[in-house]
């Protein structure tokens, strides 16, 4: 048998708090420059699917692998940290609730991670910094503290902070939920300027015209388990699955 490797694979993931099953045999590929968005209703477990890609919540069975390398191997204590943080600082994430440190700067915040892990200079942090804030078109705030900033510009922050490591894969868990409606797009542009740079993203949304215009592939899931998979004009306009038609007739 031949083994295809994908950039990313979570296979047989199952997870439970005690005796509530959260995640019940998932399997998710993405290839590298591709964008998988994932929807389904508040508790299915799309927020602990994303978090187990980063062994954040590890999983009760199955595995993670991420370019090649599996994720939650088990390893003796000291090895297994050193090797979830060189994972960990392979994926950048975002999500719904800012947490930027509201006691640094916007350039702070952004270096702070380079600067711990990597060990780089004071002039390569701030061109960093600048780099990633112009990305994000945040540069005019760099001396800024999160307070003095919106929804929607702290949230650009947040992504500029994630990718000051040079991630190889976004995860996106509902970054514009919190936001007010007027803020949405701002962040929406940004994340769809990464999709056009082909950044490897997974991206748990809400928005069902968000997701159909920029996921090249989107997973109904519900109730820990994916009803249903396939590009989001099949996904969102002719389902297969009745769940599927259900949950979009409330959410369309
Ligand atoms: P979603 O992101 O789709 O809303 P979650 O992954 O956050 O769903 O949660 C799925 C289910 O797991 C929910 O019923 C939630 O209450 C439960 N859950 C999530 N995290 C924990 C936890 N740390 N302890 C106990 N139950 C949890
Ligand atoms: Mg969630």
């Amino acid at each position: 048998m031949t083994e295809e490797k994908h950039f990313v694979e979570i296979r047989h993931a199952k997870k439970s708090f005690g005796t509530l099953e959260v995640l019940k045999d998932i399997n998710l590929t993405v290839e590298r420059g591709q964008i998988v968005g994932i929807i389904g209703s508040s508790g299915s477990g799309k927020s602990t699917l994303l978090r187990a890609i980063n062994d954040l919540d590890p999983l009760s069975g199955g595995e993670v692998w991420l370019d090649g390398v599996q994720v939650n191997k088990s390893l003796p204590h000291r090895q297994y940290e050193k090797h979830i943080n060189a994972m960990r600082q392979q994926v950048g994430m975002v999500f719904q609730h800012f947490n930027l440190f509201p006691h640094l700067t916007v350039r702070d915040n952004v270096t702070m991670a380079p600067k711990l892990l990597k060990g780089i200079s004071n002039d390569e942090a701030e061109t960093l910094a600048r780099e990633q804030l112009e990305h994000v078109g945040m540069l005019e705030k760099i001396d800024a503290f999160p307070s003095q900033l919106s929804g929607g510009q702290k949230q650009r922050v947040a992504i500029a902070r994630a990718l000051a490591m040079k991630p190889k894969l976004m995860l996106f868990d509902e970054a514009t939920s919190a936001l007010d409606p007027e803020l949405v797009e701002e962040v929406n542009q940004v994340m769809k300027k990464l999709a056009e740079e082909h950044m490897t993203m997974i991206i748990v949304t809400h928005e069902m015209d968000f997701a159909a215009s920029v996921c090249d592939r989107v997973l109904f899931m519900e109730k820990g388990v994916v009803v249903e998979e396939g590009p989001p004009e099949v996904i969102f306009k002719n389902p297969e699955k009745q769940r599927t038609r259900e949950f979009l007739r409330k959410h369309i």
